[in-house]
Formats: C-alpha cells, sequence, structure tokens
C-alpha cells in the first residue's frame, strides 16, 4: 500500500459493501471537507443479469482523514450521458434550424421583391 488507504462504502444499489483504494493525497488541496468523489462503477448484484451491465454513478463525501462520511448512489441512464450522442443531435438539429431559416429568408425576399415591383 504505502500511498494509498483501502476503505469500504455501502452500497444501496448493489446491497452490498465494496472495496475502494484511495490514494492518500487525495485530499490534497481540497478546500472543504467532507469533499465529493465521483465515478462510476458496475452493477455487482448476484444473480440479476439483466442488470449486469449497469452502470452506477457513485459519489462518496470524503472527510479530511479519509473516512467516508456519506455515500450517493444513482443508477445512470442513458439520458444523463449527454455527451457525444447528443451534441450530435444539437448540432443536426441547429443545422435543420439554419436551413429552414434560410428558405424562410429566401422566401420573404422573394415576396418583397414581387411586392414592391407590382
Ligand atoms: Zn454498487
Amino acid at each position: 500500500m504505502g500511498d494509498s488507504i483501502r476503505r469500504q462504502y455501502n452500497c444501496a444499489i448493489c446491497g452490498k459493501q465494496h472495496d475502494i483504494v484511495l490514494p492518500l493525497n487525495i485530499s490534497r488541496d481540497k478546500g472543504n471537507f467532507p469533499f465529493a468523489h465521483v465515478f462510476l462503477h458496475k452493477m455487482e448484484r448476484d444473480g440479476n443479469i439483466e442488470e449486469k451491465d449497469i452502470d452506477i454513478l457513485t459519489t462518496l463525501y470524503i472527510d479530511a482523514d479519509l473516512a467516508i462520511r456519506h455515500v450517493e448512489v444513482k443508477k445512470l441512464v442513458k439520458s444523463d450521458i449527454i455527451f457525444k450522442n447528443d451534441s450530435k443531435n444539437i448540432i443536426s438539429r441547429l443545422m435543420e434550424e439554419i436551413a429552414r431559416l434560410q428558405e424562410e429568408n429566401a422566401r420573404l425576399v422573394r415576396a418583397l421583391k414581387t411586392a414592391t415591383k407590382g
């Protein structure tokens, strides 16, 4: 060990106690205690094959002595992951919106020309 310490926390979703190894310097540069340590762990409940691959968003609140004061666990659902796929969706939606506005603009310009001609 030396530069790390093993801690345990109760996970309400897996219904188990998990081990975690924390580097001893993890609390360095943290202004406030307890600080939040956030990570994902895989579902570990026995026999529940359907939920085996579920990621669990885990937040440990750790004090200056590296004791775990509080644990929050939450199943990560797909809509929580907004990164890559969603930014693609947003961009394609914006591109569609831009194209629609350009069409609308062209139509207005044509209408204006017709109106000023007559
Ligand atoms: Zn768990």
